[in-house]
């Protein structure tokens, strides 16, 4: 499988900030994470935090999967809308979803400002969700409603008030309710703290084999070593799913470039994270020196031999993505002249039945899953993290119920 493809801007802005030795002798930790991620980063992160003796392992290099593809746009609206999350778990619960995920943006604003040493791109943003369809105007009316009456910072607007340059029938623009950041980063600035609190962090240690007992589980690694654990965290992003019998992800790959810096960005207000509702959906951001990153154009991904999964680094459906990024970009924004792909990369995208994550055990107690797929990934590593932190403490949060397996 080739997860991620292409030149990732996040990994290639600056040196590896650090690399961390293969293990290399037996070991016994309370809890092993598996996956350096940005989600395995998270759980370190508050394990150690908590005084817990804990431990993570990548097969890889740090944060070179998922994360480093990611676009990091954070926003608390999922792959489904509110609407369609309602039909299908009911209002409270749909409400409290989009809640949770919306109080998770504000968690990371809280550790980047109280525990780390870099603020890791993060910056505040609003968001414009937006149709050029004008027969969905009720449909994004009603959106808008409901989001309101669960308390979210909406506005709905019917056209694009002069601060768009493109074609706006209907959309919800959310008021300083959204963020983007650098993932890459950021987990490494968590592992650096939880390393700091005590944690130990290997890479190029791949956990190969993982034996649950009676109270302890015990994983083998690739070269030979092994791991006594009380509890094992799997956060091995899209790898997660060869854990679990049913399928609980339809996966693609989605596709993204990222320009050189704009110097006069016209016609983007306020360099709102943008998303339209077309399936496959457009994102676009900015970053802190004034780049826009755009994704989409996602394909699905097939069987394990297929093309899509294991899309070569030159294949030239790649740079047709690119491409046609690009060229939906350039047309979205005329007055935007120096609009230039610098950086184009694709990573493996997954979709849940119902948008949310897979958090919690599923066939052992001593084997917790964070999966959290979907467009809020981020989000949902955050929030999966401190669940997963009150289930090792012995107090399950209620809300994991949402997120279970077998739901
Ligand atoms: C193109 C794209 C755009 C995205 N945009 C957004 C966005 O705007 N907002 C958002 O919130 N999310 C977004 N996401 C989703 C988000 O990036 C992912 O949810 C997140 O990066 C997943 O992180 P992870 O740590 O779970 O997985 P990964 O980053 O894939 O990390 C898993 C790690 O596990 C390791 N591993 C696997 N198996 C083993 C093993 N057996 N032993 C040891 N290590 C192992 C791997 O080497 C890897 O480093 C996007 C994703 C993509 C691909």
């Amino acid at each position: 499988m080739n997860i991620v493809t292409g030149d990732r801007y996040w990994i290639n802005r600056r040196e590896i900030p650090k690399r961390y030795s293969y293990l290399h002798k037996d070991i016994k930790t309370d809890v092993l994470i598996l996956g350096g991620g940005i989600t395995g980063s998270l759980c370190f992160y508050y394990f150690n935090k908590n005084k817990i003796d804990t431990t993570l392992i990548d097969k890889n290099i740090i944060g070179y999967m998922a994360t480093s593809a990611s676009t990091s746009i954070l926003d608390y609206s999922m792959d489904i809308n509110m609407i369609g999350v309602r039909g299908l778990i009911g209002e409270k619960n749909a409400a409290k979803a989009f809640r949770l995920t919306r109080e998770s943006i504000d968690h990371i604003e809280k550790i980047i400002r109280d525990d780390l040493n870099s603020h890791c791109g993060f910056m505040k943003k609003d968001l414009l969700y937006y149709t050029d369809n004008k027969s969905y105007y009720n449909m994004f009316n009603k959106e808008c409603d409901l989001r309101k009456k669960h308390g979210f910072n909406v506005e709905f607007l019917e056209d694009n008030g002069n601060k768009f340059d493109f074609n706006i029938k209907s959309a919800i623009y959310c008021k300083d309710d959204t963020a983007v950041l650098d993932p890459y980063e950021l987990s490494h600035e968590l592992l650096a703290y939880g390393v700091k609190s005590g944690g130990r962090v290997f890479e190029n240690t791949q956990g190969i084999h993982v034996k649950p007992l009676k109270n302890k589980v015990i994983i083998h690694t690739k070269n030979g070593f092994k791991i006594e654990a009380k509890k094992v965290i799997v956060a091995t992003g899209y790898e997660g799913r060869d854990h679990i019998r049913e399928r609980i992800v339809r996966l693609a790959r989605s596709f993204t470039i990222v320009t050189k810096p704009i110097k006069n960005p016209e016609g983007w207000y306020n360099l709102c994270n943008i998303r339209d509702d077309n399936n496959p959906y457009i994102y676009i951001r900015s970053t802190e020196d004034n780049r826009m990153i755009v994704g989409g154009e996602d394909l699905a991904l097939g069987g394990i031999r297929s093309k899509m999964t294991n899309l070569k680094q030159e294949d030239k459906v790649s740079f047709m993505k690119y491409e046609s990024l690009e060229k939906k970009v350039k047309k979205m924004f005329p007055r935007i002249k120096d609009l230039q792909m610098e950086y184009g990369f694709s990573g493996f995208f997954g979709e849940t039945k119902d948008g949310l994550p897979y958090i919690g055990t599923y066939d052992d107690p001593n084997i917790y899953y964070c999966l959290g797929y979907g467009s809020n990934g981020i989000l949902y590593g955050e929030f999966g993290a401190r669940l997963l932190l009150e289930l090792y403490k012995g107090k399950e949060n209620p809300h994991m119920e949402l997120f279970r397996f077998r739901r």
